[in-house]
């Protein structure tokens, strides 16, 4: 172990001019003893002050004299106190043993100084201190002055024997202390070394010249390189001159001011490929107080940063096709809004698209098909556009495509090449499926604030698609939003008319046309609007199940039925109302009806429902549990419309149906159309062929009603035997 070169020169020093000292007194002694001087005072005072000079300039060298005030100013006393002996006795003011008594205490004195600093030091105290007290007390008792005068020189010898040797003592220690201390810092920064190596993170310290001045193990491993190459290297080599003006030398610049920087940064690793960053730059300030260097600490966080991108991913996208969903789309869509105020000429649309009777999938080949299908239908859209436009999928088997910078025609041309891609069968597994799609567009026109507005539309353009027909496109336009007003609007009146209590009931008769009487009353709903008059159900009925008022309207009809039927006389007429086949898929119908006939007490065998024909074409099951359940309860049941939907026969042969009502648009062809006649003949005869009662509607004139009559029908309604009155007119009648 090296001392420090500082240290070993003030050793070297105090040593010398020790031995100097030493060496020069020891001659004066001799020459006095071999010149038999008796009188040698002179030189002794010489040579002490030779010897004092000696160990004061040693001191000094050593750095004793600044460390040290306290003590050197007892060595000055005991220079002084020396001095003023010496001169007492030269001037024979004190006899000699005193003299020499004293000079040697106060050496001791002196020494004594230095001793408490090391152990050795104070050994060789008590050995020279014994040695000298056994010279003096010896020289007191034996008057001989040469004898005591050199015992008493070999006391002040031992002195400074001692003295150096405390002093060389001091020094070891010293050295010893330094070497420890290097030994420890040593150990410590092997520890640092360690700790600094094991870690995972990257750490490097980078001087001004943004050079590295050290990297640990793990940096080194990313790198592929040793240490040895990457100490020295300047930053811009290793990352790539781009990246460092880009990036790099900014935070370093903004560090060396004295600042942490913090940021977060992907870069491509040799060893390790793409991986993601937390790095802290931390000032590191030299001796003298000035930054010097960049401490930087890179943390790997590329595993937590995939985890949040796939949470952020999965929160806005759809996890069965990977499109994004509605979250995102909106968001695209508010952004190419606001990219619309900033640019004028930036054009785009929205293609609102749903699957035609995807339904039919699902229930016949199973869901899982029916996601395969939708998965294959994603792929199709994605390969129908452009990069920078975005396919979303809303939910269902519902898509949304936004198109960027495309106008009305380009949104046509993606459409129809949707259109002609999805006429074409898909693959799933290794079934060949067809499917279609009805598409609605909205392109931009001024006026549109929100994303939803034009996903709005869109969705509106598309069931304009559905309704005509499907596997078409339709463009959304001003007649749309202004069917759309009138719906709000109607919607609105149609609340404010339920509270209000515009709403009402007419019934109209229905007869057996074997004998002309009454058998019942359908009962009608109509709306007694402020402004437009009375309504039929058909300008609201459509809205209504929008709305979601089809309930509230519909439990107002069957009380108001079940109100009739208990003020009506007789025990076999009854009172039919029309059910929707949304209040049937409510599930509510049934305690509805139970409620409803106990209100007001009246008789279940007298109540007649009716159920449009299309209604036991579409989730047939359902109705037909309620329909039984109904009937157990004896409540009569209808098909209304008929000849209009297509359920099945063999679906109505099974239900415990007791009226099959003929739609009245067959009846206005009646008598002279053939086909019609001809048809309502069959539908009487399937009534009758199911056991039940054959029913004509809005039947106008005479000549219908005898032509229905000798077809065979059983019952029939319509202006020609009355119009639909309120109950008071028919009650009034009845009794
Ligand atoms: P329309 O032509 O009127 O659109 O008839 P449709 O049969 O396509 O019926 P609609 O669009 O109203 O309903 C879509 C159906 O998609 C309803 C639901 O049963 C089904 N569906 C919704 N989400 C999923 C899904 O993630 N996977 C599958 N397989 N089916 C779904
Ligand atoms: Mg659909």
């Amino acid at each position: 172990m090296q001392l420090p070169d500082e240290k070993r020169l003030e050793l070297r020093t105090s040593r010398l001019l020790l031995v100097i000292g030493l060496v020069s007194y020891a001659i004066f002694w001799v020459i006095i003893d071999r010149l038999g001087m008796r009188d040698p005072q002179p030189l002794r005072y010489i040579a002490v002050m030779i010897l004092i000079a000696a160990a004061l300039a040693a001191s000094f060298v050593s750095n004793f004299a600044k460390k040290h005030l306290r003590k050197l100013v007892i060595i000055l006393l005991y220079v002084i106190a020396s001095h003023f002996f010496l001169l007492l006795y030269t001037f024979r003011l004190a006899p000699v043993q005193m003299i020499d008594m004293l000079i040697f205490l106060s050496a001791v004195t002196a020494t004594s100084t230095f001793i408490f600093e090391s152990r050795a030091g104070l050994l060789s105290f008590l050995l020279f201190s014994t040695a000298g007290a056994a010279v003096a007390a010896y020289a007191v008792k034996d008057p001989l002055v040469d004898i005591y005068q050199f015992f008493a020189a070999i006391a002040v010898l031992g002195f400074v024997g001692f003295m150096a040797m405390a002093y060389q003592m001091r020094m070891l220690d010293k050295i010893r202390g330094s070497e420890q201390q290097l030994r420890n810092a040593i150990q410590q920064s092997h520890r640092y070394d360690f700790i600094v190596n094991t870690s995972r993170e990257f750490m490097t310290l980078i001087n001004r010249e943004y050079k590295y001045e050290a990297v640990n193990d793990a940096y080194c491993e990313a790198h592929h390189k040793p240490r040895e190459i990457l100490i020295g290297k300047p930053v811009t080599e290793v990352w790539g001159g781009d990246l460092f003006e880009r990036v790099i030398r900014g935070y370093l610049d903004e560090c060396f001011k004295g600042n942490i920087v913090n940021y977060g940064v992907g870069f491509e690793f040799p060893a390790l490929g793409p991986r993601f960053f937390d790095v802290t730059y931390y000032p590191y300030r030299g001796a003298g107080d000035e930054i010097t260097h960049a401490v930087v600490v890179s943390r790997d966080h590329t595993e937590k940063k995939i985890a949040e991108d796939r949470l952020i991913h999965e929160a806005s996208h759809d996890a069965l096709t990977g499109l994004p969903n509605r979250h995102l789309l909106t968001d695209r869509i508010g952004h190419a809004l606001k990219k619309k105020t900033r640019e004028d000429d930036f054009d785009f649309a929205l293609l609102f698209l749903d699957l035609d009777r995807f339904k039919i999938v699902n229930d016949t080949m199973g869901h899982l098909a029916g996601d395969k299908l939708i998965i294959a239908v994603a792929r199709v859209l994605e390969k129908c556009t452009r990069p920078g436009d975005t396919v979303g999928r809303l939910g269902g088997d519902e898509f949304v495509l936004l198109l960027e910078n495309t106008n009305l025609q380009g949104a046509e041309a993606v459409a129809s090449r949707i259109l002609r891609e999805l006429s074409q069968p898909l693959m799933l597994g290794d079934s060949e499926v067809f499917t279609g799609a009805s598409i609605g567009i909205a392109p931009y026109v001024s006026g549109y604030a929100r994303s939803e507005e034009m996903l709005r539309d869109a969705d509106t353009a598309m069931y304009r698609s559905k309704a005509l027909g499907r596997s078409r496109y339709t463009i959304f336009d001003e007649e749309m939003r202004f069917a759309i007003k009138e719906q709000l609007t109607l919607e609105a009146e149609m609340r404010h008319g339920l509270e209000r209590g515009e709403f009402t009931v007419y019934f109209q008769p229905i007869f057996k046309l074997t004998d002309g009487t009454l058998t019942g009353y359908e009962t009608l709903l109509r709306w007694k609007h402020s402004r437009r008059g009375v309504l039929g159900p058909s300008v609201f009925l459509a809205v209504a199940e929008e709305a979601n008022l089809i309930d509230p309207l519909g439990e107002f009809v069957l009380r108001e039925a079940c109100r009739f039927l208990s003020r009506l006389p007789g025990k076999d007429t009854f009172v039919s109302v029309n059910v929707s086949a949304k209040q049937f898929q409510r599930h509510g119908i049934l305690e509805s009806v139970i409620q409803s006939l106990a209100d007001f007490s009246a008789e279940p065998s007298r109540l007649m429902l009716e159920l449009k024909e299309a209604s036991f074409a579409r989730g047939f099951d359902e109705v037909a549990s309620i329909l039984r359940a109904l009937s157990r309860l004896g409540v009569k049941l209808a098909v209304d419309n008929f000849g209009t939907g297509n359920a099945s026969i063999v679906n109505l042969k099974g239900l415990p149906l007791h009226m099959l009502k003929i739609d009245g648009s067959f009846a206005r062809g009646l008598p002279h159309d053939a086909s019609d006649r001809a048809l309502v003949a069959g539908m009487i005869s399937i009534a009758h062929s199911l056991g039940i009662v054959a029913g004509a509607t809005m039947v106008e004139t005479a000549s219908q009603e005898t032509l229905l009559r000798s077809l065979g029908c059983d019952t029939a309604q319509g202006f020609h035997f009355a119009e639909p009155a309120d109950s008071s007119a028919w009650l009034s009648q009845a009794r």
